[in-house]
């Protein structure tokens, strides 16, 4: 460790008179900071643990970031990684920044500002961290114009909303929005509108994804999609649909770095990109390099191979083999079957078989505590490391992690 955070630590320890505690003091330091952690959650997504994993290095050099080497003008930050996704989503252009939150932001500002936005009741979302739409809304200098009920919204609502604006010419609507109803459900008595259907009212509609699905034929997995994606919206798929923009997060369903994605009709992406918003949003080459690599994987059929689309689509049988390995002849330690889930505010009540070790009691502290941390959830009075979201390179670690755990 750097001398002066030695000599933070030292200071500490004596000034809470206990200068043996400065090792410990100095090594508390080190656990505060940004490390590689082993997720055995079972929770895919894990915001806390950074969502997606995701593997990326990048030599010190400079890159094109700006530059046409055809030219040698000036280029665009977008003709890379933006480019490539908005291809592989079917789109006409794209736009990255630096998360989705950022992404619905600019898309608000650059489209809608002191203009009317339609939005159904049902689609009024928060995301985790206090990402409220009405808010976004709001901030932008958008209006947001609700229509239909929590439950049920029909054409008509948004129809009614449209031809009230073109007789009052204050009431001016920029768009059409539609909020994936990310992290929750709403069961029973519903009725919402696909995008066909809002595509034919007029307006541009702006599709807030969310979880980035890429394409629903998921056509870089060799099974096709796993059911437990049921009905999950897609890039693909909602602009095929008439959607002018869809915006998706890079880091959760779709695998890649954190990141917020744009893309669609290239007027309006463009409109965007000039926004002043979009230099302050703007991702520099680590993050692009990362989300071009991803988006050559999306085209080249190989992102079943992404961190991310490997463990969710892991088979029990091989999860449950090795548990074996990893419980070995520990007598404490049992072969248990559990559910993984996607989280990250995706796939609400969504489920997927799984299998890991479970320990009796609450270990989850000391395994944080172990070399690399070990994240591990209790369930019903044990302690369960669920092996879907752990590499099976680590898989020795854990091994190595609940062995040690006193008793
Ligand atoms: C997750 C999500 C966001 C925010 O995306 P971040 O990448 O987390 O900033 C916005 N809208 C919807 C519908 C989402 O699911």
């Amino acid at each position: 460790m750097p001398h002066p955070l030695l000599v933070e630590a030292a200071r500490r320890a004596v000034a809470a008179g206990a200068p043996d505690r400065a090792r410990a003091e100095a090594l508390a330091l080190v656990r505060t900071l940004l490390q590689p952690v082993v997720n055995a959650t079972g929770v895919l997504l894990h915001t806390n643990l950074g969502r997606a994993p995701l593997a990326h290095t990048q030599a010190g050099s400079y890159t094109n970031l700006e530059l046409d080497l055809a030219t040698g003008d000036r280029g665009s930050r977008s003709s890379h990684a933006a480019a490539l996704m908005a291809r592989a989503a079917g789109a006409e252009a794209g736009l990255v920044v630096n998360n989705g939150a950022a992404a619905v932001l600019l898309v608000l500002a650059a489209l809608a500002r002191d203009r009317s936005v339609v939005v159904s009741r049902g689609e009024l979302v928060e995301i985790g961290g206090g990402f409220r739409v009405p808010e976004v809304m709001v901030e932008s200098g958008a209006r947001l114009v609700e229509v239909g009920t929590t439950n049920r919204t029909r054409l008509d609502d948004y129809a009614r909303a449209v031809a009230d604006a073109a007789a009052d010419p204050a009431a001016d609507i920029a768009l059409v929005m539609k909020v994936h109803q990310s992290n929750y459900r709403i069961e029973g008595f519903t009725e919402a509108v696909g995008v066909a259907g809002l595509a034919g009212l007029g307006p541009p509609v702006v599709v807030d994804l969310g979880s980035g699905l890429l394409d629903a034929a998921c056509p870089w997995l060799a099974g096709g999609p796993p059911p437990w994606l049921r009905d999950e919206p897609a890039a693909r798929q909602t602009i095929a649909a008439g959607a002018s923009l869809v915006i998706f997060s890079g880091d959760k369903l779709l695998g890649g770095p954190q990141a917020g994605i744009i893309a669609g009709r290239a007027d309006l992406v463009a409109a965007c990109a000039r926004h002043p918003l979009a230099r302050a949003l703007r991702p520099g080459a680590l993050v692009l390099g990362a989300l071009q690599e991803v988006a050559l994987a999306y085209l080249d059929r190989r992102a079943g191979d992404l961190p991310f689309w490997r463990m969710a689509t892991a088979p029990v049988n091989e999860l449950r083999a090795r548990a074996e390995r990893v419980a070995g002849a520990d007598a404490r330690l049992t072969v248990v079957e559990v559910d993984s889930v996607t989280g990250g505010g995706t796939l609400p009540g969504v489920e997927i078989p799984s299998a890991g070790v479970a320990v009796p009691g609450d270990h989850t502290t000391a395994l944080r505590a172990h070399d690399p941390p070990v994240i591990a959830r209790v369930v019903d009075g044990r302690t369960v490391c669920d092996l879907r979201t752990v590499d099976p390179a680590d898989d020795a670690r854990v091994a190595n992690a609940l062995e040690r755990l006193p008793g």
